[in-house]
């Protein structure tokens, strides 16, 4: 009997279009596994929602893989330790996996290699996760690009190949004993917040795939016009996928170019639609090219910007009682779905960095534990952006004004109407800032402010005037720190 060759499955959770699994199909029969490493990723070990992700993902990848005659292998501990204890088992002399980007997981595939390769194991590491891989696409001078739209023009003249489906497979014959996915307790028990998730996300590659056709039977048409809509389910949601790999960003765009050859009048709003793939993809541009970018800020001199550390403040954003509807109502939101609507992230993380001056590396943390999708590139860059010192970032006095983004945004109530329902009853004239309603309207509502519902926490004008200030302080340039 042949060795066997190892296929680790990372941030790759998928059989189909997975460059990888078709390097080792070819390479010799394959044996799968994940190692659970508690330790490689430091500071940003996956949080509370992505191991819900994680655990049902496996779940479902593990399914996939035993109907086409195999066995996914769960280990937990170092990986490198992991890898050399299975190759030893089995006999195996090669390794194969997706490129992961994360600083600490570069730094994590340099060690297994070096581990591996004194033991005469070979790894080869492909892509999948990005249309381009990071630093392939970059100015005509060789330089990083630092603004989207150059980036991204320079991207739509770059090839992007066709995807591929899962390629015959011989599996191990040796099945090495798996731990119990069970054990590794991903799934949060007390308090199960994530109760009745599993009725608004189906995790895994067959759930993604269904998600994105459904997306293109009813929602890309009318995406241009809606996606900035909360209260609407006008957006694919594909983001937890897309971060756990379930699904590639090239699956996506092929269909998204049939569909345009098949409605060319849907062609503007599908093209919206690839122009988000396109800030994931800038974002793992920057990360790859601006490693401190999770931690430090892009611009520099924003090092020296005078945050507050109101706790108080912090706690009552993270749960949603800002006394500002539509805040409060993304908060909750984020804390009862794992998601929070992207049009609604920007106005909660402008309002924890501007309004209520708190480090954006506060929010980017929250998010962390508590989005399905959270992502180190796209999260990090996100924040900067809405901070104001990120890369090609919104200008410092952009302040969204959450009342009229409210209005703008949720004009009907909706959103904020499912997220508070302890204004609901308020006329939508004063539902997105409830402090203004005349008083016999509160009695007859029966709602009391500060009681049933926070009154603002910060008075909106002189809380931009504060933030205006701030920025002052600092004397905001556009220098990069790079
Ligand atoms: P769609 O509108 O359907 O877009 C399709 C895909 O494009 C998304 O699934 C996502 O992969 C990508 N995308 C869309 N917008 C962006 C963007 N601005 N930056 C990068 N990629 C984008 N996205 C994450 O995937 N993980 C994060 O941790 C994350 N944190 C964020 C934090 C803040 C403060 C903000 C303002 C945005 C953040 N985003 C993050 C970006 C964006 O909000 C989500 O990708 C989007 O809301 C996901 O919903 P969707 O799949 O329906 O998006």
């Amino acid at each position: 009997m042949s060795s066997p060759v190892i296929l680790w499955f990372r941030q790759d959770l998928r059989l189909h279009d997975l460059p990888a699994l078709h390097a080792a199909a070819q390479a010799g029969d394959v044996l799968p596994v994940f190692v659970l490493d508690d330790d490689a990723a430091g500071a940003w070990t996956p949080g509370g929602a992505s191991r819900w992700w994680l655990h049902h993902s496996l779940a479902e990848l593990a399914a996939s893989i035993r109907e086409a005659g195999g066995e996914l292998s769960l280990r937990r501990g170092d990986t490198a330790t992991a890898l050399l204890a299975l190759c030893d088992s089995v006999g195996a002399t090669q390794v194969f996996c997706s490129r992961r980007y994360e600083p600490w997981a570069a730094a994590q595939e340099s060690a297994v290699n070096e581990r591996l390769a004194a033991a005469g194991i070979g790894i080869k590491r492909y892509g999948g996760a990005l249309l381009h891989e990071p630093g392939s696409v970059l100015t005509k001078g060789g330089d990083p690009f630092k603004v989207f739209t150059p980036f991204w023009r320079a991207c739509r003249r770059e090839p992007i190949g066709a995807p591929k489906e899962m390629p015959t497979v011989r599996w191990a014959a040796s099945r090495p004993r798996s731990e119990s996915l069970d054990d590794w307790e991903l799934l949060p028990h007390s308090p199960n917040w994530a109760e009745g998730w599993e009725t608004l996300w189906a995790p895994g590659e067959a759930g993604a795939s269904a998600r994105l056709n459904q997306f293109l039977e009813e929602s890309v048409q009318t995406y241009a016009d809606q996606r900035d809509l909360p209260a609407i389910d006008a957006t694919s949601r594909l983001s937890p996928h897309l971060h756990h790999g379930e699904l590639s960003p090239r699956q996506i765009w092929a269909v998204c170019e049939q569909y345009k050859d098949a409605y060319p009048e849907a062609s503007a709003s599908v093209g919206k639609f690839q122009a988000e793939l396109g800030w994931r993809e800038f974002s793992y541009h920057l990360l790859h090219f601006f490693p401190t970018i999770p931690e430090d800020p892009f611009k520099a001199n924003f090092a020296g910007f005078p945050w507050s550390t109101n706790h108080e403040h912090l706690e009552r954003w993270r749960r949603g009682m800002t006394g500002y509807p539509i805040v409060d109502a993304g908060m909750r939101e984020l804390w009862h779905t794992g998601y929070m609507h992207n049009r609604v992230r920007m106005v909660v993380a402008s309002f924890l960095c501007k309004h209520l001056l708190i480090h954006w590396l506060e929010g980017e943390r929250w998010f962390w534990d508590t989005l399905l999708d959270a992502d180190l590139a796209s999260n990090g860059c996100s924040w900067q952006w809405v901070a104001g010192s990120g890369a090609d970032a919104a200008p410092y006095f952009r302040i969204f004004n959450p009342i009229t983004q409210g209005e703008k945004f949720d004009k009907s109530g909706g959103y904020v109407r499912r997220w508070v329902p302890e204004i609901a009853d308020l006329p939508n004239k004063y539902l997105h800032s409830p402090w203004e309603t005349p008083a016999d309207i509160l009695e007859h509502t029966g709602i009391v402010l500060g009681e049933h519902y926070p009154k603002p926490i910060v008075d909106h004008r002189s809380a931009r005037q504060a933030a205006l200030d701030a920025y002052e302080v600092v004397k905001i340039s556009n220098t990069a720190a790079a």
